[in-house]
């Protein structure tokens, strides 16, 4: 194995600076809301079940899950928060959850969190759409200069609770 790079890692002051840089950026005007097509319901034979074996206590966990659950996206996720240290943010992905012995009580089973520490302070946001959040934080970490902050405030729609929440600023 290589030997690791030191770590990089954006600090408090960076990443507010980085927000208010993506602040100064125009607010795109509203679209109008696209039309859903088609509504694919889920069939018996698209359920299936996911054994999560705890990596803290050991005990098997069975979710009832249909195919496209996030369950069956856990590696993804894993490379994606990966892929975010390397652009400086310290970012995991939490599973604990996922087992239940060790899900803790304010929470429900099966729930994915993001671990996120910056700075001192370390927070939890619980993962709905970790595709969309990947976007957001790349295009984020990854913006240099005013036109990347342009692109991803259109990008936004001008929304950028989401990117907020990740970054600590608001409780998700
Ligand atoms: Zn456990």
């Amino acid at each position: 194995m290589p030997k690791r790079l030191p770590k990089f890692v954006l600090s408090k002051d960076k990443l507010d600076e980085k927000l208010a840089l993506l602040k100064q950026s125009p607010v795109p005007p509203p679209e109008p809301i696209a039309m859903c097509y088609s509504i694919a319901l889920p069939s018996p034979e698209d359920q299936k079940t996911f054994s999560y074996i705890c990596p803290l206590c050991g005990r098997k966990t069975t979710h009832s899950v249909d195919k496209w659950d996030i369950l069956f996206q856990l590696d993804q996720i894993r490379d994606a928060s990966q892929t975010l240290r390397e652009k400086g943010l310290e970012i995991y992905l939490d599973d604990k959850n996922l087992c239940s012995n060790c899900c803790k009580p304010r929470y429900a089973l099966g729930e994915l969190f993001w671990r996120i520490t910056i700075g001192e302070r370390t927070h939890f946001v619980e993962i709905y759409d970790w595709e969309n959040d990947y976007s957001i934080l790349t295009s984020f970490l990854s913006a240099r200069n005013k036109s990347d902050y342009d692109k991803l405030m259109l990008k936004l729609s001008g929304d950028l609770s989401r990117l907020e929440i990740l970054l600590g600023k608001t409780n998700g």
